[in-house]
């Protein structure tokens, strides 16, 4: 595709914007300078507490540019509940599996492909060993590629539908435009983020493990809007700051939380400014209201939480895997016992554990070989924990610097 002179231009513009967030050591210096000064005026009163990140790729950022090395003692980053594929209950991927192996032709993205089900079937605990084993699965990047696929072939085909409210318009814009042929249906399987940010903060609450403020994700926030935050903001009396994805953007979002627990404020704030508003995407917010019904859905490791998913509705049923293949929906004791033996994700999704505490951990589980749920996806804390060295490798080397 050749781009046109306005939009090299609009390329430029976002590309030198992107470039002011990520290589910027002087912003950074003063950032953690305030982060420093904030966190000296709350500690007395605090003590050690928590900001949790919901996203995978702020997980991604504080990880792979060593975030955490930069942080007062006492303030700990801790990952929640943010990856699609690791909170999947493996019932689902078992459906996908038995419908591969009855000759119905499964289309799935690359990280729900290496997903491991608890129970196998017909011999396979993987889509990809389905595969292995005959199962016609095939890899797409999304819903459009399964469409043009299944028109190709016109065989009885399923697609995957995994991911949090950023999928799920292209999937509404799908149904509602009629674009799936009649050999194609959805098995949507999205999640709503609000409700498990909720549900991971409440849990942390209990045990009198605090978490203060929240980094929320960018990317959801582009379509929902910030608004969708609120009420997790004022329930939670917390500062939520919807943040963009360079070490900067986080930075910024870390110390605006810390800033506004100083002036014992608890409200949503936009630091993406640059891509999220206030209001979202009033359009895609439509469509997909139109095209899903909200339900309370499995998180895999955390249980059922009320209005956090997504299913067909009613008038675009013709579409729906669910009642085409008659697919139940997983049993409540079964979403409880859906992690294998020593597997700490249940904890690790709701910023209870770290990575490095799985007696598993780059051992028997690995991202070459996942155990778990949360070693597959490039979002899973524990990938990007194996892939990175947060093995305390960061702490050290800050220390060695003389950072800290
Ligand atoms: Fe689960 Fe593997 Fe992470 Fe352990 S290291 S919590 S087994 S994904």
């Amino acid at each position: 595709m050749v781009m046109g002179k306005e939009e090299k231009s609009g390329t430029r513009q976002i590309e030198g914007l992107e470039r002011v967030f990520r290589n910027n050591a002087e912003l950074a210096k003063m950032l953690v300078g305030y982060i420093g000064k904030f966190y000296n005026r709350l500690k007395n009163d605090f003590g050690t507490f928590k900001i949790m990140d919901f996203c995978g790729t702020h997980e991604w950022t504080i990880t792979h540019y060593g975030l955490r090395s930069l942080m007062p003692e006492g303030l700990e980053l801790v990952a929640g509940p943010g990856c699609p594929v690791c909170v999947t209950p493996s019932h689902y991927i078992q459906s996908a599996l038995k419908l591969g192996f009855e000759g119905v032709v499964v289309y799935t993205y690359g990280d729900v492909f290496r997903l491991p089900s608890l129970k196998r079937v017909n011999g396979a605990g993987s889509l990809a060993e389905a595969r292995a084993l005959g199962a016609d699965v095939r890899i797409v990047t999304g819903i459009a590629d399964a469409i043009a696929d299944a028109r190709s072939h016109g065989k009885d085909a399923v697609f995957l539908g995994i991911g949090f409210e950023t999928v799920a318009s292209g999937y509404a814009q799908a149904l509602i435009r009629g674009l799936l042929p009649d050999n194609l249906k959805l098995m949507s399987l999205v999640k709503l983020t609000p409700p498990a940010m909720l549900a991971a903060v409440e849990i942390l609450a209990k045990e009198r493990s605090a978490v203060k403020g929240i980094i929320a994700p960018g990317h959801v926030s582009t379509i929902t809007g910030a608004k969708a935050w609120k009420p997790v903001a004022d329930r939670l009396g917390i500062p939520v700051v919807v943040t963009g994805f360079e070490p900067i953007d986080v930075l910024i979002a870390i110390a605006e939380a810390l800033k506004q627990l100083v002036r014992n404020e608890a409200k949503v704030s936009i630091e993406y400014t640059r891509a999220v508003s206030w209001e979202g995407d009033l359009k895609a917010q439509e469509m997909i209201a139109e095209a899903f019904r909200v339900v309370e859905d499995a998180w895999r490791g955390i249980g059922f939480l009320p209005e956090s998913g997504l299913r067909i509705s009613e008038s675009y049923s013709s579409c729906d895997a669910f009642r085409e293949y008659g697919i139940p929906e997983i049993a409540p004791e079964y979403c409880r016992e859906d992690l294998p033996k020593g597997c700490k994700c249940a904890e690790i999704v709701i910023g209870k554990e770290k990575p490095t505490n799985c007696p598993l951990f780059m051992k028997k589980c690995r991202p070459s070989s996942p155990v778990g749920p949360c070693m597959v996806s490039l979002e899973g804390t524990c990938a990007i924990w194996a892939r990175f060295g947060a093995d305390g490798l960061a702490d050290r080397i800050a220390e060695d610097l003389d950072l800290r």
